[in-house]
């Protein structure tokens, strides 16, 4: 009996805090238009390329069947990006008006490259800067929120580099309007920051307007960190850790992500 199955790690994340993801599939276009304009309380979707303009992003997500999407912003591999020129901003715009999208249901993931609590102080400029550029094309875009690694303390103390992380945030914060950082829980490999919710709490603390601060809670990190959620219950006892330590109104969007790796690997694989 369908009562008596044994439920999916995803079921009891979704039915655990009601979080934005969706299992319906519709099967042809005319019902997936149906379904974002709908009462949806859960959304879902993939990370979609902007190849061949970010616009075309909209679509992908589209073609999937997606209520939601993640995409990047620019390059992964270059610290200097081309301009958003305003036609590219508006066409996304108006593509994500005419299939329903809700810029909450839209999660940007920062360049790989930024490290906002490097004790390197030029790698620190240049990632405080990319995190000014990175939130000023959000407002452009017309979205609100935006994902992002925390960053890696390298040779210096856990300490330093989150006091290093908020002091970039309230940075970028005054620099721009309105767009929420969002910070990303990591697998704890090598010295990055974020495996223990807690290190998340640590910043959002030093972070001044905590309206625009949250966190996107990612399976596999979480999972290589030791937040082992196998078992059975093993998802509501992470949520639970999790909301204890940061509290679930921080929580803004969730990777769904499998792990190659075992629990408390610190691998992000
Ligand atoms: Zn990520």
């Amino acid at each position: 009996m369908a009562s008596q199955r044994k439920r999916s790690k995803k079921e009891e994340i979704t039915d655990s805090y009601e979080i934005q993801c969706s299992d319906e599939q519709p099967s042809d276009t005319s019902s997936r238009e149906d379904a974002r304009e709908s009462n949806l309380k859960k959304f879902i979707g993939a990370h979609v390329s902007i190849s061949g303009g970010i616009w075309k992003a909209v679509d992908s997500s589209v073609a999937m069947g997606g209520h939601a999407f993640a995409l990047f912003l620019g390059s992964q591999r270059s610290w200097t990006r081309p301009a958003l020129t305003s036609a590219a901003a508006d066409a996304f715009k108006k593509n994500c008006t005419k299939h329903g999208f809700d810029a909450l249901h839209i999660l940007p993931h920062g360049s790989y490259l930024m490290n906002c609590g490097s004790p390197k102080e030029d790698v620190f400029c240049k990632s405080q800067a990319m995190l000014v550029d990175e939130l000023s094309r959000c407002s452009a875009l017309g979205l609100k929120l935006f994902n992002f690694h925390p960053g890696a303390s390298i040779d210096s103390s856990p300490e330093k580099c989150m006091e290093k992380i908020a002091q970039a945030i309230n940075h970028a914060h005054q620099q721009t309007p309105a767009v929420i950082t969002v910070l990303e829980n990591m697998s704890g490999q090598g010295s990055t920051i974020g495996g223990q919710f807690s290190e998340l709490k640590t910043i959002i603390d030093r972070v001044r307007d905590k309206t625009r601060v949250g966190v996107c809670l990612d399976t596999c990190h979480a999972f290589a960190a030791g937040y082992d959620i196998s078992p059975p219950g093993g998802v509501k006892n992470m949520l639970d850790e999790f909301h204890c330590a940061v509290g679930m109104n921080y929580l803004k969007a969730i990777h769904l992500n499998d792990s190659k790796a075992r629990a408390l690997s610190m691998l992000n694989k």
